[in-house]
């Protein structure tokens, strides 16, 4: 299949896996970051030196107009977008009863408006040209919920109810979309963690380790692929035996 492909948070941790495997997969990549400019770079050079055609863009997912922008651009520079995945996204964790109304709002903004922002604009050509698949990334937070992620659990279960949704209005135009919920994953947001906290969560994960990126970006190739014909609606958990 391949074509091109479109990454949201596309920069650092899963979404740079994810742009990686799609470029060895034979997409060209456009790929998005907010604000870390040098790793953007550092990547589009990375990808370009494969001989894969690769866009980064500065785009914020929390504003609609530059996304749309950005996926009109991607679509004119690059070719029809084949392939979306919504990897963009932040933590700001608390306790409900001690969380500032910014805090909640920065992570639903970023964390599900963004998926919004970007499914809406790329599921409309999409439809019009009746094919593609549309991957967005949630948490096990998501589904099974997590004390002092509250705003970030809302907004990852809120992916997974608008994700199903939208599976269900794209399915009959040829379009698929999926929800991966990944678990504890090693990447620059959850290396803040504390040992004696990770070697806690450990304790809860029957593969006893954190995942890779790549692990997570393996499942988004599957499913961005023609492997995943029959997949849509799902919602896939990586997360190496969580729970318990
Ligand atoms: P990282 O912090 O490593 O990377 C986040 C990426 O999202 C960066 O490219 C960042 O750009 C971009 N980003 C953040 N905010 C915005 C925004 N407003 N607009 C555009 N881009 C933005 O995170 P991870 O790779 O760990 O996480 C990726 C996704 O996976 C997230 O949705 C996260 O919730 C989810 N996830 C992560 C897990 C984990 O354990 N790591 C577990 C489960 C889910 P920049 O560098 O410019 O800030």
């Amino acid at each position: 299949m391949a074509g091109v492909a479109l990454v949201s948070g596309g920069s650092r941790g899963i979404g740079r896996a994810c742009v990686r495997r799609l470029a060895a997969d034979g997409f060209d990549v456009a790929f998005s970051y907010r604000s870390d400019e040098q790793s953007a770079v550092e990547l589009e050079k990375e990808i370009a030196g494969l001989g894969t055609r690769v866009l980064a863009s500065q785009v914020d997912v929390t504003d609609p107009d530059a996304v749309s922008e950005w996926v009109a651009r991607t679509e004119r520079d690059l070719g029809p977008i084949g392939a979306a995945v919504t990897s963009a996204g932040i933590i700001a964790d608390g306790l409900v009863v001690s969380m500032p109304t910014a805090r909640w709002n920065d992570v639903l903004r970023t964390n599900l408006d963004g998926v919004f922002h970007v499914c809406r604009a790329v599921a409309f050509p999409m439809v019009k040209r009746k094919s593609g698949s549309i991957t967005m990334i949630s948490s096990v937070s998501g589904v099974h919920g997590k004390a002092g992620q509250a705003n970030y659990a809302a907004a990852k279960a809120g992916i997974i109810g608008f994700g199903r949704s939208l599976a269900r209005e794209v399915g009959a135009r040829g379009i698929r979309a999926n929800v991966v919920a990944p678990g504890l994953i090693d990447t620059e947001m959850t290396a803040g963690l504390p040992e004696p906290v990770r070697r806690k969560m450990f304790e809860q994960i029957a593969l006893r380790r954190a995942g890779r990126p790549e692990e997570v970006a393996d499942l988004v190739s599957y499913l961005s692929s023609d492997r995943a014909t029959y997949v849509t609606g799902s919602v896939v958990e990586v997360h190496g035996g969580y729970g318990g």
